[in-house]
């Protein structure tokens, strides 16, 4: 029990409390017809004829070169301003710069042009997604709690949301290795909805393209813009058609500076800008936050017979394939057109680094009680992403100077319940209500951080804030703390469990583990890598410079190889990072960076945070699409 209680939370009193060439930016027209720069790479195994999303930016109509783009400031009557930049870059000029596409930034992006409207006002807002489409890198299969879309939209039932199976049966499940023994479910997911992310955000994608906000799917922001008073004042997007070797191919294209009033972080866990704010700016210092601590969340989307499926039924386990130390659980969501999402989350604070999440994930579908539901069915899409589970302990004072962080990029999904999307859309509507203050009425964006702490996010995350540590002790421990704090003190016991060591420390060394063998895959159940990654549509323009960083290049052979036997080749749910035989009879790290799917736990879990991941170029990565009809395309 050295693991720190301490008998009062550390906040303050929580509850008083191109694909198409009409997606560019308008900067430059390309000299090659083939393929523009400005335009995202296709992931392979994407079909040519896919209509294009209705995420288009309202800019589609202009192709412009930079000497014609006063004609698009008088076009489009907004108050964006363009200007050249010295270092060859372009400058195009908004009220608020919002990064990230998903639901905390569409959120965000929407409640300020409904202020503008309710005021009278106009203010300029964009979005940079770096997936090819708004929704490419979002994975689907979600149980919606839709309180955060009742206040954004309130007749989001009327207009179309793609939100249509309510939750019908809400299961609970220990599993052993041949047993599922039902337990009662903790997640009262009464009035929740499963539902496709994905298809989500390419929905408020619309909406927010009809209130105004121009979306640029496509392009990844890789650089942070500061004024010479350390004031963020902007994002650039990178530099396109740059070879590995760093020389400019014939499509070289410098990248573009977003320079905002009002810059809002939303690029979802471990967001690479959004990690350099909090480290520079101290925010988890300021925030009185502990570190981070993440998981790993793998999953598939598969069509199963008819039969079989019945829409809204929802189903959670524990324990097996995972050891009772290891947290982590799955989760099995019927969503409609006979589809249903299938995962398995593993905290990163593992300890055997010969675990492969991905191979777990592949075992536990040979389940007797899973394996009989896939059977028949099929496989439409694979993806992987990391969740941040830190909670409440972790949440950082999301305020820096010149803009916020909101969603999964400061941390508020709420573990017990494994949702973050109604949390994420609410700190996205708290900050756009906060930058539209600033803006309108000369207010501070601290009235974010102090609005976050009024509201309905820091009750909930209070309540839960002891369910995650608890598991640092081993499951039954685990399922013992949380049922007391659930249902007897509910969330009013008065201390609070501190998270155990940075995810990254927790990896053992090899020694002290023997290796884990994994049953190969049957083909039909469980697959391989390749297979997988051919269902992710991923992929990334071979020639340009690594977006998967190391510190020093030596430390996989020097460090990782021989102490903690090159856990990389396991954690990584693409087999990225490879060790392949080099020239002196020795092992190499070799990576495959056009495989990554984006999941961030590399730049988690590395032993030794040896491992940067930065954004590729703009399209890049995993590519989720839809057919009209909603269903899943490969
Ligand atoms: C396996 C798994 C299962 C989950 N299940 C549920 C569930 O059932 N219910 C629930 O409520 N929540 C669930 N969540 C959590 C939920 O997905 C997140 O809380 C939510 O998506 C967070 O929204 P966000 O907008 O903060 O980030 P995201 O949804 O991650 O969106 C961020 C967007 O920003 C883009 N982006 C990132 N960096 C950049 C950049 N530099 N430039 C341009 N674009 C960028 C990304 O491509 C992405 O589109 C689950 C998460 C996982 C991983
Ligand atoms: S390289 Fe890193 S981010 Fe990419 S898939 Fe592997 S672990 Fe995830």
């Amino acid at each position: 029990m050295h693991r720190l209680l301490c008998f009062f939370p550390s906040k303050s009193n929580p509850l008083k409390n191109p694909i198409s060439p009409f997606r560019n930016l308008p900067i430059f027209r390309t000299e090659n017809p083939t393929r523009s720069p400005l335009r995202p790479a296709t992931g392979f195994g994407l079909h040519p004829s896919v209509p294009t999303p209705p995420n288009r930016s309202p800019l589609s109509r202009f192709h412009l070169v930079s000497t014609n783009l006063s004609s698009l400031i008088h076009s489009t009557g907004g108050t964006r301003r363009f200007s050249g930049e010295s270092g060859g870059r372009e400058a195009l000029h908004y009220d608020v710069v919002i990064v990230g596409a998903g639901p905390a930034g569409l959120s965000a992006a929407i409640r300020l042009k409904q202020l503008c409207r309710a005021r009278n006002t106009d203010l300029s807002v964009c979005v940079l997604e770096k997936g090819s489409e708004v929704g490419a890198h979002i994975i689907s299969g979600n149980v919606f709690e839709p309180r955060a879309l009742d206040e954004l939209i309130p007749c989001w039932r009327d207009e179309g949301a793609p939100i249509e199976v309510p939750v019908s049966h809400d299961k609970f499940w220990l599993l052993t290795e041949n047993r599922a023994l039902s337990l009662p479910s903790p997640f009262d997911n009464k009035g929740n909805y499963v539902i496709s992310l994905s298809q989500l955000v390419r929905w408020m994608a619309t909406k927010a393209e009809e209130l105004g906000v121009e979306i640029y799917p496509g392009f990844a922001a890789s650089e942070i813009l500061y004024d010479e008073d350390d004031k963020v004042v902007g994002v650039a997007t990178n530099d396109m058609g740059v070879a590995k070797d760093g020389s400019k191919k014939e499509t070289f294209q410098r990248g573009v500076e977003l320079k905002g009033h009002i810059t809002l972080l939303a690029e979802g866990c471990r967001g690479s800008l959004s990690e350099k704010i909090i480290r520079d700016y101290k925010l988890r210092d300021k925030g009185q936050g502990q570190h981070q601590t993440y998981a790993i969340g793998i999953k598939e989307v598969w069509e199963i017979e008819e039969g079989k499926h019945v829409p809204g039924t929802v189903l959670h386990t524990v324990g097996w394939p995972l050891d009772m130390k290891t947290y982590g659980g799955s989760f099995l969501y019927h969503m409609n057109n006979r589809q249903i999402s299938i995962g398995l989350v593993i905290a990163l604070n593992y300890r055997n680094p010969y675990l492969s999440p991905f191979d777990e994930f592949q075992k536990l579908k040979h389940h007797p009680a899973i394996k009989s539901l896939l059977e028949g069915g099929s496989v439409l899409q694979y993806g992987a992403r990391t969740l941040n589970e830190g909670g409440f302990q972790s949440i950082p004072n999301p305020v820096f100077p010149g803009g916020a962080i909101i969603g999964c990029s400061a941390g508020y999904i709420n573990v017990p319940k494994i949702k973050g999307t109604h949390t994420a859309m609410k700190s996205g509507m708290l900050a756009a209500e906060a930058a539209f203050n600033v803006l309108d009425g000369g207010a501070q964006m601290e009235m974010y951080w102090d609005s976050l702490k009024r509201s309905w996010i820091w009750e909930e995350l209070y309540r839960s804030r002891n369910y995650r540590p608890a598991f640092e002790y081993g499951l039954i421990p685990g399922l013992a703390f949380s049922a007391l704090e659930r249902y007897v003190f509910r969330g009013r016991l008065p201390l609070t469990l501190k998270h155990g060591k940075p995810d990254h420390e927790a990896t053992d060394i090899a020694g002290v583990h023997t290796p884990i063998q994994y049953p190969r895959p049957d083909g039909r159940v469980s697959f391989d890598v390749p297979t997988s990654l051919y269902r992710s549509n991923t992929n990334h323009e071979h020639d340009q410079p690594a977006h998967l960083r190391l510190r020093d290049p030596t430390i996989p052979e020097r460090v990782n190889l021989p102490l903690y036997a090159g856990p990389e080749s396991r954690y990584c749910p693409a087999r990225v990072y490879e060790y392949v035989p080099d020239e002196k009879h020795g092992m190499k790290l070799h990576i495959n960076a056009q495989n990554c799917l984006h999941c961030k736990a590399c730049d988690v879990k590395d032993p030794k945070q040896n491992i940067e991941w930065t954004v590729p170029e703009g399209g890049g990565g995993p590519g989720i699409k839809m057919h009209s009809s909603g269903q899943p395309i490969r």
